[in-house]
């Protein structure tokens, strides 16, 4: 039970990655108040299948953009389990896909608001509370998009998750003197229902065939990285910004 007892703040852990790490948490005992937008039933369904056997999950109901939403979870989050030790801010999603030139301002705003303003907000919640004890690790939600602009119409997408690659250097380096890491998880295709609503089977398949390891990712490749990352056995590890891709990027 490596988190037994240890405080985690999950956000958009109602789906996807956020519930595979959400459950891998609680599978190794730590407390998991996680946020979701509109998966009601999936947090629904882990909260009461790991309450039952005597873990603790509190699924929270809250907009990822809304400040005073994101204050409101922390302090239930909080509430419920003590000051919070590991935030992974998870939320965030392509919106749609569009070129640059056809792309309104209104979709921009909308993906950074999601992606960036999202994980800016869940960072000051988290190290309001983090600073003062000396002690916290937060994972930020990047993407290989970040890396290497993302698939078609994602420009929009790739410019925020490369925010988020930034900020989690430049928040290592604010916070690091305080005893608080901070890194990233950058993962390539992933099989959620991120892509079964933006990407077309034939993409899909090309990016197995591009991957050295020749599959898809699934959520449990990222949670257990999300995991290790939060660990003490990552103590000595600040401002990574951790690619999960299978190797998609090499060819
Ligand atoms: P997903 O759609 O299942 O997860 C996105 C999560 O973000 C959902 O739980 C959703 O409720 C939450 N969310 C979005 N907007 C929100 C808001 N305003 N308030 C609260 N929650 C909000 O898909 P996923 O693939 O699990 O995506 C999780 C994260 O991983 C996203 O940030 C995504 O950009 C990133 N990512 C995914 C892939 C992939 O291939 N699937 C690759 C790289 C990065």
């Amino acid at each position: 039970m490596e988190f037994e007892n240890v405080s985690v703040v999950i956000t958009g852990g109602g789906s996807g990655i956020g519930s595979a790490t959400t459950r891998a948490f609680l599978a190794a005992g730590a407390r998991v108040a996680f946020t979701y937008a509109t998966s009601v039933d999936e947090a629904r369904a882990i909260e009461l299948e790991y309450n039952r056997n005597g873990r603790r999950a509190l699924a929270i109901k809250a907009d990822a953009t809304d400040p005073a939403e994101v204050e409101r979870a922390f302090a239930q989050a909080q509430e419920a389990f003590g000051p919070v030790e590991v935030l992974f801010a998870n939320a965030g999603g392509l919106l749609k896909r569009s070129r640059l030139t056809e792309t309104p301002l209104s979709l921009w705003q909308e993906a950074f608001a999601v992606n960036v303003t999202s994980a800016m907000l869940a960072c000051q919640a988290a190290l309001r509370v983090m600073e003062p004890r000396r002690k916290g690790s937060i994972i930020l939600m990047s993407s290989l998009a970040a890396l290497n602009g993302g698939g078609n119409g994602a420009s929009h997408y790739a410019a925020a998750k490369g925010a988020i690659a930034t900020l989690t250097l430049s928040l290592a380096k604010e916070v690091g003197p305080l005893g608080i890491r901070v890194n990233a998880v950058a993962p390539g295709l992933i099989a959620t229902r991120f892509h079964d609503i933006f990407s077309t089977p034939e993409g899909r398949q090309a990016g197995v065939t591009r991957t050295p390891l020749r599959r898809e990712g699934q959520p449990e490749d990222v949670a257990d990285v999300v995991l290790s990352l939060a660990s003490e056995r990552s103590r000595f590890i600040t401002g990574e910004v951790v690619k999960i891709t299978g190797g998609q990027e090499l060819a």
